[in-house]
């Protein structure tokens, strides 16, 4: 296993015009590159967060129903 991979709160993208790699930051869409001045819209970023919102959605739910199916059971048992 690599041990050289960049930590997953950072990613890598190459430049649009000169290919050279940049570091993407979580807080910014637009990267501008070190090497020569380009200006970097980050597309893959947003598509990725709203994937995590999702998930974050559903395990939200799942959570919910999972609660309300142990008050069910407890209410249940004490009838
Ligand atoms: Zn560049």
């Amino acid at each position: 296993m690599p041990d050289d991979l960049p930590p997953p709160t950072q990613r890598n993208f190459p430049c649009n015009q000169c290919g050279a790699n940049l570091e993407f930051a979580p807080d910014h869409d637009a990267l501008k590159c070190p090497y020569c001045g380009a200006e970097n819209t980050i597309t893959i970023a947003p598509l990725a967060i709203e994937e995590l919102g999702l998930w974050k959605i559903f395990f939200f739910v799942m959570s919910l129903l999972a609660v309300a199916g142990v008050i069910i059971a407890i209410v249940a048992a004490n009838k």
